[in-house]
């Protein structure tokens, strides 16, 4: 994928305490109080970069509590004020971007549900146009699509804004598993690769979904070198009007900020990249000798498929099939390798062993 994107560095466009990044506040803004008590304790954690306030929210059904709309961006212009602090919200169409600018925003995000959309994207991208000095941060889009997320990346940049960051959310999906977003860490990884001039805050209350889990995500996120956090942060969680389930107090923020080890880029160390290099080689080599096995055992496969051919059997027996998983899932246990692993990994070997013998079974033979 090419992309070509001009983003200028992070500590150009806010001034970071120490790395990383830290926006923290509220799901929403609920009451000017509550906005300003909240605001207030992060401000004397002396870690906090950002204050941020949801304003409009998207919820999945009406009727449920939307945001406080006008009223909550002239409490967040209260707090920016009193406690002299950078503040964002999230925007999601060309009235809340005029909206929020008015009242000094110095943050605006694109939500998950609005990255989604091109034409939305477009909409706000052409509302953006010659505004100056603004910060305009985008979430992933809802699933996993990394064409969404650098489109939104381009449009935004086509219409001069250069002060871009990413907010890594999770996605959505129908698999079962612990977090309300799946993190799916290979497609911020695979921005990084191909963007890597674009900054990547993780998002881990929305991907955890749960307060317990904030931690554990936040550290897998600098140990993955992102630039910063976002945390949803409220002065009475159990009490908030959204997403009461993942906010955490000041407090326990003031914790895990403590608690995160920051580790420390060492790529610049001669006798660090020497070693790093050293195990990389073994890595390479184990990676030649793996694709060397799959295709020895594809050609065994091959000659298998060959053979039910010639006698008219079926591709697929549910029977080898069963005795396959299951032993190969009883090895891997026996190597101290996760099982649920290794039968992810034949289950993709034997689907491309499948296409194969159904490929040589329908082939047609031409005579001579
Ligand atoms: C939010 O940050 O409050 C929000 C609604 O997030 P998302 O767009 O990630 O769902
Ligand atoms: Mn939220």
């Amino acid at each position: 994928m090419n992309v070509n994107l001009n983003v200028n560095p992070l500590e150009s466009w806010v001034k970071i305490k120490s790395k990383p990044l830290v926006i923290a506040g509220p799901c929403s803004a609920e009451t000017p109080e509550q906005l300003m008590t909240t605001s207030k304790m992060l401000k004397d954690l002396g870690k906090v970069d950002v204050i941020r306030a949801g304003i409009w929210k998207p919820r999945t059904r009406p009727n449920s509590f939307e945001g406080a709309g006008a009223d909550g961006l002239k409490w967040l212009a209260d707090v920016k004020k009193e406690l002299s602090i950078p503040v964002g919200t999230e925007v999601a169409n060309p009235q809340h971007i005029e909206e929020a600018l008015k009242y000094g925003v110095d943050v605006l995000w694109i939500g998950a549900r609005t990255t989604v959309s091109p034409f939305s994207m477009q909409e706000m991208a052409d509302a953006l146009k010659g505004v100056k000095n603004v910060v305009v941060l985008v979430k992933n889009p809802t699933h996993p699509e990394l064409g969404l997320w650098i489109g939104a990346f381009e449009r935004l940049n086509q219409a001069g804004i250069t002060n871009l960051g990413a907010i890594h959310r999770g996605f959505s999906t129908y698999d079962k598993s612990k977090f309300r977003n799946q993190p799916i860490w290979q497609i911020p990884i695979e921005l990084r690769r191909v963007a890597p001039q674009i900054p990547i805050i993780c998002d881990p209350s929305h991907i955890a979904g749960r307060r317990d889990l904030i931690l554990e995500i936040s550290q897998k996120a600098l140990d993955l070198n992102f630039d910063g956090l976002m945390i949803e942060t409220h002065m009475c969680p159990e009490k908030a009007w959204s997403d009461a389930d993942q906010q955490v107090t000041p407090e326990r923020l003031g914790e895990i900020l403590s608690e995160l080890q920051v580790r420390i880029d060492s790529s610049g160390d001669k006798a660090f990249n020497d070693h790093l290099e050293e195990l990389r080689k073994k890595i390479d080599n184990l990676d030649r000798e793996l694709i060397e096995v799959l295709a020895a055992r594809m050609a065994v496969v091959e000659k298998i498929g060959e053979y039910k051919k010639e006698t008219n059997v079926t591709t697929f027996q549910v029977k080898r099939w069963d005795e396959i998983m299951k032993n190969r899932a009883e090895l891997a246990k026996k190597m101290n390798l996760n099982e649920a692993y290794i039968t992810e990994i034949y289950k993709i070997i034997h689907e491309e062993s499948i296409r194969k013998q159904t490929e040589i079974m329908n082939r047609v033979e031409t005579k001579a």
